[in-house]
């Protein structure tokens, strides 16, 4: 049967994630600025922060988020007439059932397969740093925005380090900033938000970019209080509290 519900309005949450360890997302090779760096973070060649114009600076790409809180919730997510996480069905590729929850919130893989797939329900935005980290950089920092960390393979039968290699990481104590929107449907339950909201609690028992299997990437994702509804037709920006949000979006 093909989607036939209505949209109900669109529901805006400003989370900001917190770097705890060194982050390492990494960036195209064209965009090295010093010589020497063979990992690089991604960055944006121009960012303007309260009329201040700043050049190559860290951020946490959308894609980045989306990608890995989904393959996250794919261990979690266990469809009735399966038995076994959606993780372990695809041969290691995301979803392409069309039906589970991860696929109403994060799209089909592959949707051109599936006759009729669901509308996505979420968005991800990139995510800035704030202005405060701006201003951190700039005070501990002494090229640019990132830090450099060295790194090194033992050798095994002399014991001394070998192959250095240089990665370049946003360093502990960073602040990023950014949207995560999702469109919610006539007869959408809160359980696709709660799914939203466990796959960023796992987001912080794992880890973001790479390298996480060696103390990189840990985050917190801090939760704003307040929350942006727009339901139709209106379509009228109303302010709700984050605790507020299955009364006044998914009930009624
Ligand atoms: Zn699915």
């Amino acid at each position: 049967m093909s989607f036939d519900r209505k949209l109900k309005g669109i529901l805006k949450v400003r989370y900001r994630i917190k770097v705890k360890t060194g982050l390492h997302i990494g960036g195209s090779k064209e965009s090295i600025e010093i010589g020497g760096i063979d990992n690089v973070v991604v960055k944006i060649p121009r960012y303007e922060i309260n009329g201040k114009e700043l050049r190559n600076v860290p951020y946490i790409p959308g894609s980045s988020l989306k990608g890995k809180v989904r393959s996250l919730l794919e261990w979690v997510e266990i469809p009735e007439d399966k038995g076994k996480p959606i993780a372990l069905e695809w041969g290691g590729e995301p979803c392409q059932c069309g039906k589970c929850n991860v696929c109403k919130l994060f799209g089909v893989h592959k949707a051109k397969n599936i006759e009729e797939p669901e509308p996505v329900r979420l968005r991800f935005e990139d995510f800035y740093p704030t202005e405060e980290t701006i201003n951190m950089w700039e005070r501990v920092l002494e090229v640019g925005f990132t830090e450099l960390k060295t790194e090194n393979i033992i050798n095994r039968i002399r014991g001394n380090a070998e192959h250095p290699r240089h990665m370049e990481r946003v360093i502990p104590g960073s602040v990023f900033e950014g949207y995560i929107t999702m469109r919610v449907f006539e007869g959408d339950g809160y359980a696709l938000f709660e799914l939203l909201d466990k796959g960023l609690r796992m987001l912080e028992d794992d880890y973001l970019g790479g390298s996480g299997s060696r103390g990189y990437g840990r985050v917190e994702i801090i939760k704003p209080d307040k929350v942006i509804w727009k339901e139709l037709p209106e379509y009228k920006e109303q302010e709700i509290d984050y605790a507020k949000i299955e009364d006044k979006v998914f009930k009624k």
